[in-house]
C-alpha cells in the first residue's frame, strides 16, 4: 500500500495519505471556484479514513465555508491549505501539495484521469484527458 507524506510550506502541519485516492482529476465545479478562488482544482479526492494529520493538529484551521457544505483545512501559521472537504466529507487535497512534497514532481499514479464539471468552466484546458460535462 503507498503512502504518503506531505507538510505544509512552514513544516508544522504533518498529513499521511494511504493507499489510492479516490478520484484524480481537474475539478471545473463552482464550488471548488469558490472555496478557494483558481479557475479549476486539480485533485486527488480520499476517504477520510486515508488522511491522517500527523503532526500540528493545533495549528490547523478548521473553516466551515458560511453557505457552501465545505471546509477547508488550513495551517495557522503558514496559510497552506492541506486539504478541503466536498459534500460527501470526502478529503480533497491539491495535486500541487502532493508535487511540492516530491521534488516538484506530480507522482504519475495521482495525475489527472479527467476533467469533471467541464461545462462549468472558466478556462478551458487543451490535453487529451476526458472531458466530463
Ligand atoms: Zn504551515
Ligand atoms: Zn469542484
Amino acid at each position: 500500500m503507498t503512502d504518503y507524506h506531505v507538510t505544509c510550506d512552514c513544516g508544522a502541519v504533518g498529513m499521511s495519505l494511504t493507499g489510492e485516492p479516490r478520484v484524480r482529476g481537474h475539478c471545473h465545479c463552482q464550488a471548488c471556484r469558490t472555496l478557494l478562488n483558481t479557475p479549476y482544482h486539480s485533485v486527488n479526492a480520499w476517504m477520510p479514513e486515508q488522511v491522517r494529520i500527523t503532526s500540528g493538529e493545533a495549528d490547523l484551521i478548521d473553516f466551515q465555508h458560511p453557505y457552501l457544505k465545505m471546509r477547508k483545512i488550513y495551517c495557522g501559521k503558514c496559510g497552506e491549505v492541506m486539504f478541503n472537504t466536498n459534500a460527501m466529507d470526502w478529503r480533497v487535497v491539491s495535486q500541487h501539495l502532493m508535487a511540492k512534497n516530491n521534488d516538484g514532481i506530480l507522482p504519475d499514479e495521482l495525475k489527472s484521469l479527467s476533467h469533471f464539471h467541464y461545462g462549468g468552466r472558466v478556462i478551458d484546458v487543451v490535453d487529451d484527458l476526458p472531458k466530463k460535462e
